[in-house]
This record gives structure tokens, sequence and C-alpha cells, in this order.
């Protein structure tokens, strides 16, 4: 009989996971199906960053490296770190990794012991609660309000910290909500983290270049270098540079902390990809026009997600200051019959009617902590967005 490990007790596949897999079989039953549930740019990688891997093959760099990165991919993290950020992190303070997922695993099996806590603001990214959880750590989630933008609040945040607290997870901009800390935001939630000396902060900045407001996109180690002493700053090349599949990510951090993390790294994955690391150092130093170019498409296609979406009256949805989604709130909904009289019930009620019946994937809000929501990604063309829209339109006008 196959036993999992206990580690995997409360893991189970993401509803992205599940998601996928459905509209796949669909799809392979020959159903037309409007996606709006992928996370991931549609974009090709740029071609002066392919060059770069090819480079990187043709000059035999096809072997392992540093298990924390070459020294070319990290000084260019480095740079970046200082360029966009302001934050100056020494050699030791880097790592490159096998995606910023392998970052945030690798941190967290560095330092959680059982009956760990780790506060989540929610909504958060699927992995984050169930890695906590493989860990055997608990995730303690913490609700935010759509009126507060989906913020966290300082006062929140000061009640939810025990003596077993370890860490508190940020993303911003956030996946699903697309809500970003400005600096004075960012400032009460930093001065509680520095009340308490024995919780440090991951912040998790990997669509800091999908940002549509004005102002400068901003990062706690930048904002209080007082604090970089336990401040773990996450970032990757795969939504930027529309390079989800060469799988490289990045963290700064202190050295203690970072030289933990490379021992997970060391009996895991020894090292990212060399071509990758290439390609990703490429991305990084070249030429950034693909990344503005990228940005005005997410743009007009946020607007017409947002205009669309305004002609369903009994859905919500707020601008997203960044990423590439939008988190819609259908509780105006709940409770209504569909046209086979089944009840929506929950957010996977929704989710399952939407893909059966109405032929459009989207990602239920209770995958990201927060029912009520589901989570549309406009990292799609405009033909199917405009497709997939009329059908959540369509979808919900036919509801009894
Ligand atoms: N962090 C957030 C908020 C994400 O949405 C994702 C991917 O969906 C990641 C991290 C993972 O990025 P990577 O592809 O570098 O592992």
């Amino acid at each position: 009989v196959f036993r999992p490990s206990p580690a995997l007790s409360k893991v189970g596949p993401s509803a992205i996971t599940r998601m996928t897999a459905a509209t796949a079989e669909l799809k392979r039953q020959g159903r037309q199906i409007a996606s709006m549930h992928l996370g991931e740019p549609d974009f090709g990688t740029p071609g002066n960053i392919v060059e770069a891997a090819i480079r990187a093959m043709r000059a035999g760099d096809t072997h392992y490296t540093a298990l924390d990165g070459t020294p070319e991919v990290k000084s260019a993290v480095q740079e970046k770190f200082s360029r966009e950020n302001g934050i100056y992190f020494e050699n030791d303070q880097i790592v490159v990794t096998s995606g910023a997922k392998m970052v945030l695993f690798s941190a967290f099996f560095a330092t959680l012991n059982l009956g760990d806590e780790v506060i989540l603001p929610a909504p958060y990214w699927v992995s984050y609660g169930d890695i906590v959880e493989m860990m055997g750590a608990r995730a303690v989630v913490l609700p935010t309000d759509a009126q507060d933008g989906f913020k966290l609040r300082a006062e929140d945040l000061e009640r939810a910290i025990t003596p077993n607290t370890r860490w508190l997870l940020i993303n911003s901009p956030s996946n699903p909500s697309g809500a970003i800390y400005r600096r004075s935001e960012y400032e009460p939630i930093l001065d509680v983290i520095e009340r308490h000396p024995h919780v440090w902060l991951m912040v998790d900045d990997m669509y800091e270049h999908i940002i549509f407001q004005d102002e400068p996109f901003v990062t706690p180690a930048q904002l209080r270098p007082d604090l970089q002493g336990r401040i773990l700053t996450i970032n990757g090349v795969s939504k930027a540079y529309a390079m989800t599949g060469w799988r490289i990510g990045y963290a700064g951090g202190p050295a203690p902390l970072m030289k933990a993390i490379k021992a997970v790294l060391s009996q895991s994955t020894s090292c990212p990809c060399s071509i990758a690391q290439a390609a990703s150092a490429e991305a990084l130093r070249g030429p950034q026009d693909s990344v503005r170019r990228y940005l005005g498409e997410y743009r007009v296609r946020r607007d017409l997600v947002i205009t669309e979406l305004s002609h369903c009256p009994d859905l919500k949805a707020t601008e997203p200051d960044g990423t590439f989604y939008a988190f819609v709130d259908w509780r105006a909904l709940f409770g209504k019959l569909t046209p086979r009289g089944e009840t929506l019930s929950d957010d996977e009620d929704l989710c399952q009617y939407l893909l059966h019946d109405c032929g459009v994937s989207i990602v239920p809000g209770s995958a990201f902590g927060t029912p009520g929501f589901f989570r549309i990604s406009f990292a799609s063309s405009e033909a199917e967005l405009r497709l997939g829209i009329a059908r959540i339109r369509e979808g919900c006008a036919a509801l009894i």
C-alpha cells in the first residue's frame, strides 16, 4: 500500500491545478473553453533573452553551477536590487533558485518548526499556505477587507502575532487582488515588525514590474534598512519577462538565513538550470523595452476586463493596481439557481457552473483564502477575454 508522508496530509492538488486539468479535459472532448485561470503571461520570452540562452549552450555552459547561482547571474541580481530598489546586498546575501517558489519552499524549510506560525494576509497566493502546512507549521490566515483595498491593517497584524509567529508574508502587487502597498501603508506594518524582534518579514515582489499606478513601487528592505536583518525579499523573472518555464527566481536577505537556504538547495536542486541562469542575467541586464510593452498590453486588457465586468450588475470588480489579475466579488449571486436547478452555495459551485455550463475557466476565491470572490487572469488575448467575460455575463444573467 502506498503511504504518503504525513507532510502531505493537508495538501491536495491546488484549485488552479484542478481547474487546469478540468479545462484540458473539456478541450480534449472538443469543447471550446475561454481560459482565464492561468497565471502566466501569454507573450513569448523576448528574443535577446532566448539568444543569450543559445549562446550559453554553445559556449558549453551546460554543467552544474554554484548552488546559489553563477557569479554572472548573482551580480545581475545585485545590480537589479541596487538599481531598481535602492538596496545593496552582498554576494552572500543573494540566492538564485529554480523559480521563486523554490525560494519560498527552501526559506520555510530552513526556518520552520512544528507548531510555528506564518501570518498570511488573505487573499494570498495559493502556494503559501500549502508550503507552510507541508513544513508542519500553521498558516495563520488574516482576512483583509475589500474596502481597505485588501491590505493588511497594522492593528490586525499586532493582534495576530503570538510567541510562535516566525514570519509575516506580504505579496505586493498581490496575486490575486492586484493590491499594491504604498510607502504609507507599509510603514505602520513595519513599525509592528520592529516591535516584535522574533517576527521576520518575507516579501514576494514577483509582480513588481506589472504596476499601473504612477507611484513608484516600494519594498520593505528599501524603506527600513534597520530591519534588513530580518527581511527576505523575493523576486523572479517569470512574470516580468514572460519566463515562467525557465524556472529562475531569486532573493536577497540576511546572510545567516541565506546560508540556511543554501543548505536546503544543496540537497534538493543542486543549482538552477545553467542555461536559464545565463538567460536571466540577460533579462535583468539587457534592454527593458519588452517589460514596458507587456505592461502597456496588460493595461489595455485590464481596462477591457473592468469595463466588460461593469456590465454584469451582480459582480463587483475593483480595478487592480498591479498584476494581471482581477479579483471579483460574486456574493450578490450567492444561493441562486443555475438553469439546471443547481444551487450556487460556494465558490466551487460557481466555478464548476461557469466551466461546464458556460465554457469559461476561472479560479475560486476560496483557493486564496477569500471565499465569495473569483480570480480572472487577463494574461490572455483580448479576443479570449471578451469571449470569456461575455460568457460570464450570460452565465450570471441566466441564474434564477
Ligand atoms: N509568487 C507569486 C505571487 C506568484 O504568483 C508566483 C507564480 O504564480 C510565484 C511567486 C512563483 O514564481 P516562479 O515561477 O518564479 O516560481
